[in-house]
């Protein structure tokens, strides 16, 4: 089976959040199902040594507004497909955003191009690779279905992962020709939301299958609350819909092996971890913590709860606890964390950034990690947290509500606890929880067995890559039954 990925991110080349991390793993796990994935990227500044060892299999002439090429090349296991196109893609600054923190304003045209020349690759195939199916991920890969729909040819049908529909890509209605969109898809049914192009409508409206990252997040999209707009169209695609919860690359997210991680254990040795807070909380030069030392990993939004973090902060320093914050983002957010850090500088830290090595270490290190989201697709922190016994302390929203099982009186009796669960978007809840995790580490024993029961959680692709090889294969046989007809 050969599937074509269409991605704007993927680790450990590039990667602004949790989408990079599934492009950069699922494919390792789908090889194990027989499936072979070629994965086509934007070529950044960060791959340009990548490119220049990469061998040409396409020129691409008069592409959106200069010359482009196609490079393939593998690397960290992982077969790439680069889209060399310096115009679009060669700049300093961010993959979505101007060094002073602005969309780019041609991202409308940078990704119309990932995808049309995605659509080439499903025409022309690379070499003698052609793709069956082509996997496109959010709404910088919307399009991709759109332009197939556009050729007479006979196209791969199309998989659309949602990883978050907060963001939807809308462009402009004037730019339709200049995007090579033919004006007859832009209808109420096909491209048009309100007014404007919507990427994102565009991959669920051509796709054949759509997914989301998480069995309750796609229940949550079909609804006013949480669809974004999108949800009337959802729930008309209600039968080509399916939640695959994520997984995580159980290889590169190992306490036993990470390189980053001052003293490295396993689930029978995860006593280690307190040399690790010791180590971090010196460094930060925190004091000892006689609670918990909290982490938190994220992009710094309100998406993210960063503002009922704030409320809870006093109350998270009352328990005697330490707290390490590690994110960018949101201005004012960065600002008032940073307000509360001086505060309670013997307790607080804040680093503002990213930084892949430091999120290893602070999950490492770490008795819980805290994720407040007031929706969350999937989340991949509370994965990681479980995997680094860094106890996850999660609103009970999309992929958050699917991982973790909350230590109530039921299932600490039935000894399958692996975090806490509060009410997305409650404060007071948050609180509470905060409560809990304070109490529950207070009994070293009951804790010590929650961390043995995370770490033991099956976070891994397995089964999820198994889903999705069931989706392209029985596409690959609908497609031949529709066109045998
Ligand atoms: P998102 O909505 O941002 O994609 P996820 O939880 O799905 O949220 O994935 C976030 C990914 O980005 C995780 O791998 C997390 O460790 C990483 N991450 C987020 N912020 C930072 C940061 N400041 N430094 C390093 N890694 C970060």
């Amino acid at each position: 089976m050969r599937v074509l990925f269409v991605a704007s991110e993927c680790a450990p080349f590039v990667k602004t959040g949790g989408l990079a991390d599934v492009i950069g793993s699922l494919p390792l796990a789908l090889e194990g199902c027989g499936t072979e994935i070629r994965i086509l990227l934007p070529a950044y500044p960060s791959l340009s040594e990548l490119a220049s060892n990469a061998t040409s299999v396409a020129h691409l002439e008069d592409f959106f507004g200069g010359q482009a090429e196609i490079k393939s090349v593998t690397a960290d296991g992982l077969h790439l497909l680069l889209l060399v196109a310096p115009h679009l893609y060669d700049r300093a600054g961010g993959l979505y955003l101007t060094p002073a923190g602005r969309d780019w304003p041609d991202n409308y045209r940078r990704f119309a191009a990932l995808s049309f020349a995605g659509a080439e690759i499903c025409s022309s195939g690379v070499g003698d690779w052609v793709p069956e199916v082509v996997h496109v991920h959010d709404w910088q890969t919307g399009l991709l279905p759109a332009y197939l729909s556009q050729r007479p040819d006979r196209s791969p049908p199309v998989v659309m992962t949602i990883h978050n529909i907060a963001y939807q890509g809308l462009v402009d209605r004037s730019h339709l020709s200049e995007l090579r969109l033919d004006k007859r898809l832009y209808t109420p049914d096909g491209l048009e939301y309100y007014g404007e192009i919507s990427c994102l409508k565009a991959g669920i409206t051509f796709s054949q299958k759509i997914t989301t990252v998480s069995p309750t997040y796609a229940d949550e999209i079909l609804t006013s609350d949480m669809g974004f707009g999108l949800e009337g169209l959802l729930r008309a695609r209600r039968d080509d819909l399916i939640g695959i919860l994520n997984g995580i690359d159980v290889n590169l997210w190992n306490p036993e092996t990470d390189a980053a991680l001052g003293r490295p254990y396993s689930v029978r040795s995860h006593r280690r971890k307190r040399d690790n807070k010791f180590d971090i909380e010196t460094r930060f030069q925190l004091r000892s913590s006689i609670g918990p030392l909290f982490c938190v990993i994220s992009r710094l939004t309100q998406q993210k709860g960063i503002d009922l973090l704030l409320t809870a902060i006093p109350r998270l320093m009352a328990a005697n606890a330490n707290l390490i914050v590690l994110g960018s983002g949101d201005q004012w957010l960065e600002q008032q964390l940073q307000v509360a850090a001086s505060e309670y500088c013997d307790q607080m830290r804040v680093v503002i950034g990213f930084d892949e090595t430091m999120a290893h270490m602070l999950l490492g290190a770490s008795d819980a990690i805290l994720i407040p989201s007031r929706f969350e697709p999937c989340g991949l922190t509370q994965l990681y947290g479980l995997r680094y016994g860094a106890i996850p302390i999660v609103a009970r929203t999309g992929g958050l509500a699917d991982t973790i099982i909350d230590a109530n009186h039921a299932s600490l009796t039935a000894d399958c606890a692996t975090g806490i669960q509060f009410a997305a978007g409650d404060s007071a809840a948050f609180e509470h929880a905060i409560n809990r995790c304070c109490k529950l580490y207070q009994n070293p024993s009951l804790w010590s067995k929650m961390i043995g029961r995370a770490m033991r959680h099956s976070v891994g692709w397995d089964q999820s890559a198994a889903d999705y090889h069931h989706i392209y294969t029985d596409l690959v046989s609908w497609k031949l039954k529709s066109t045998a007809v």
